[in-house]
């Protein structure tokens, strides 16, 4: 059918669907078309662009008809940028896009059919949420910057303001944007690996208001320090932390292993309810307070824990939901993978005062039968694993200990359909 189709031409499309990097997909003469730009409901006049056996790219031309989904974008940078895919569909349909998501890979996958999912539980204010953000430093026109990369690409575009973070990190970035214009400081290319500042990282405690300034340096030393240290210390009272991270591997990863503390003690202190915990450069701590609350609330509930139980968090990170989970329970294990996680789990646990918590370093696949052998039994177990899922080892032990319940936090839906 397909035949028919060619390069260039142009068709009328109406969007049906949307796929994970928010391009609009339709069909005609129920051929598949992917439309960036395209929203749910609209009626599009489209340019073909690519054609593959199964399915055409193509170019929005024109409008015919908008959806009602459609808002006009707030963002300056969208679409260029790379963060946000979907600022020009309204909240409550991008809402309700993630939950249709679920449910069809539930179904398409894990071949559960018709199975209910719940609405999403949504923001109040999708609005200046993120408590870590980086940027990329680059050059434009030989001048220095600070941005974001263009979409699909690594290319580095300058930066003046953010919706997803507060507007004092706005302040900040403008800050340093300022002072590597000041002073002769390289900003790092990346094709050649050469040059000196990479990435600025900001952490931002919703609880104390803390903020802790990462530069991540292609380098050992970074000339000019003090300059930046007093001029962000002094115009901002919140900056409590200033952190030379140095990365010098080639690479997509931003951070580095190495830190150098330049102002402060190298950590910050935020909270989720009432446990407190204290986050360093390095550490995984979920980047939406609001939105962590209902998380491990959410998790919590479905847990239904009276107090006796013996629970597993595994993939437990710095404890977080351990900690939620042990205030419910007779004893909590939590397995993780990482050193520095599970040391950063177990002082959040003493600094907290909770005391019914085991954190386990090792990998899950090894450790949870290792543990059943030694007569640890699950009544409920949690699992966080990260996008890959979980091993099929640990899915068979939580089997075989055939918990009450198994509560399955996930942050890739085809990995947990599957699983
Ligand atoms: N539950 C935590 C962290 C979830 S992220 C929170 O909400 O903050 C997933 C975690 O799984 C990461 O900390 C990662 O280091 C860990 N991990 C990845 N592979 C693992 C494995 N094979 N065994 C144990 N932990 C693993």
């Amino acid at each position: 059918m397909n035949m028919d189709f060619r390069i260039n031409d142009e068709y009328v499309v109406d969007i049906v669907d949307m796929g994970d990097s928010g391009e609009g997909i339709g069909k005609v003469d129920g051929f598949t078309f992917f439309v960036g730009g395209g929203v749910v409901g609209d009626k599009l006049r489209v340019k073909l662009k690519t054609l593959k056996k199964s399915y055409a790219m193509a170019k929005m031309v024109e409008i015919v008809e908008p959806s009602q989904y459609r808002q006009k974008s707030d963002c300056p940078h969208f679409p260029e940028c790379g963060g946000c895919q979907l600022r020009h569909v309204a909240y409550e349909a991008q809402l309700e896009m993630k939950r249709k998501k679920v449910a069809s890979t539930l179904e398409r996958i894990g071949g559960f059919k018709g199975v209910e999912v719940q609405p999403v539980l949504g923001m109040d204010s999708p609005y200046h949420y993120r408590n870590k953000c980086q940027f990329p430093a680059g050059q434009k026109d030989g001048r220095n910057m600070i941005g974001f990369y263009k979409r699909k690409t690594h290319e580095v575009q300058e930066l003046n303001t953010c919706h997803l973070q507060s507007d004092l990190a706005d302040q900040i970035v403008t800050r340093v944007k300022d002072w590597i214009n000041m002073f002769p400081i390289e900003v790092y290319d990346e094709k050649k690996h050469t040059g000196l500042l990479r990435h600025l990282m900001l952490r931002e405690s919703d609880a104390t208001g803390e903020v802790m300034v990462v530069l991540v340096i292609n380098g050992k030393e970074l000339p000019f320090a003090d300059e930046l240290v007093k001029s962000l210390t002094g115009e901002f009272s919140e900056v409590t932390n200033i952190v030379l991270n140095k990365n010098t591997k080639r690479g997509n990863r931003v951070l580095g292993f190495d830190n150098e503390i330049l102002f402060g003690n190298g950590k910050i202190t935020d909270k989720i309810k009432d446990l407190k915990f204290e986050i360093s450069p390095l550490s995984f701590f979920q980047v939406n307070n609001e939105q962590t609350l209902k998380l491990y609330g959410t998790a919590l509930d479905y847990a239904d824990l009276q107090g006796q139980e013996t629970v597993y968090d595994i993939y437990s990170g710095i404890g977080t939901i351990s900690l939620f989970l042990a205030e419910k329970a007779k004893h909590v294990y939590g397995i993780e993978v990482i050193d520095a996680a599970v040391e950063d789990a177990r002082e959040n646990a003493l600094r907290n005062g909770v005391t019914n918590t085991t954190f386990v370093v090792g990998k899950a696949e090894e450790e949870i039968h290792k543990m059943y052998d030694r007569g640890i039994v699950g009544d409920v177990v949690v699992v966080d694993p990260p996008r890959k899922g979980c091993e099929e080892s640990v899915l068979d032990t939580m089997l075989k200990m055939a918990p009450k319940r198994i509560v399955y936090v996930s942050c890739k839906v085809s990995t947990l359909a599957r699983d």
